[in-house]
């Protein structure tokens, strides 16, 4: 393992979907067992003021009303992760948007058959993960 790599952190979200349904443990699982480290984590329920700053860029969406509904309908758990890559390879491990598309081995295309209730949210860029993570977590950036 190298020492000199700092680590890469990214924003991720347990949505409420994945709460409901109780797959909580089974989404950490693959994370931990992928070796990336749990840095920050706690369960939340949001309000749509924070939808909106979560998701800045989609809220003139056609899709973005139902989709604030149902990431304000109940407890999310959001957590930062940290470990080498750790953005695309979060971003891999979770699939693509749509769960009916998405690849089997995904975590959406294992659980989810839905383009909006696809369970995880992921930061997508170093940007993303820097704006994301001073939201989620003021100061842990
Ligand atoms: P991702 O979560 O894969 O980064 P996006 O950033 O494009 O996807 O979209 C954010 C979230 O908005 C998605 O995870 C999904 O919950 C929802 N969403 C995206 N596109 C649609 C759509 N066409 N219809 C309904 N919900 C959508
Ligand atoms: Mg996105």
């Amino acid at each position: 393992m190298s020492t000199t790599t700092p680590a890469e952190r990214t924003l991720v979200l347990l949505k409420p979907d994945a709460v409901r349904r109780g797959l909580v443990g089974e989404l950490l699982g693959r994370f931990e067992r992928k070796g990336l480290t749990i840095d920050a984590m706690e369960l939340r329920t949001i309000d749509g003021a924070a939808a909106d700053a979560h998701y800045a860029e989609h809220t003139e969406q056609p899709w973005y009303p139902p989709l604030r509904a149902f990431v304000t309908s109940g407890p999310l758990v959001a957590l930062v992760l940290s470990g080498d890559e750790a953005i695309t390879v979060t971003r891999a491990l979770i699939g693509s948007t749509d769960g009916r598309k998405a690849a089997a081995g995904t975590i959406r295309g294992d659980f989810s058959l839905s383009n909006r209730e696809n369970l995880v949210h992921a930061s997508d860029s170093p940007e993303s993960a820097k704006r994301e993570i001073d939201l989620w977590f003021p100061g842990q950036a």
